[in-house]
């Protein structure tokens, strides 16, 4: 497909992606993506979401589990 931002080609890749689902946050990884050769916008198809929504809806396994810091950002003035 073509990019929505800058116009060049993306290709199939696997990604590792950040996905909400229910509240909770994860880091999921082998996720099917068109990302842009250019600019690296990654695109996912619908089915490919809902597909990881059921997968982790149901009982899987965990690879690791790690902390995220919540912070608000703040310009710094040097
Ligand atoms: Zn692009």
């Amino acid at each position: 497909m073509k990019c929505e931002f800058c116009g060049r080609d993306t290709r199939q890749k696997k990604v590792k992606r950040q996905h909400w689902l229910h509240g909770k946050l994860y880091i999921v990884e082998n996720i099917e993506a068109e990302v842009c050769t250019e600019c690296g916008e990654r695109y996912y198809h619908a089915k490919t979401l809902d597909a990881v929504d059921a997968f982790l809806s149901k009982q899987h396994a965990v690879e690791e589990n790690i902390i995220v810091e919540v912070v608000r950002f703040q310009q710094i003035t040097a």
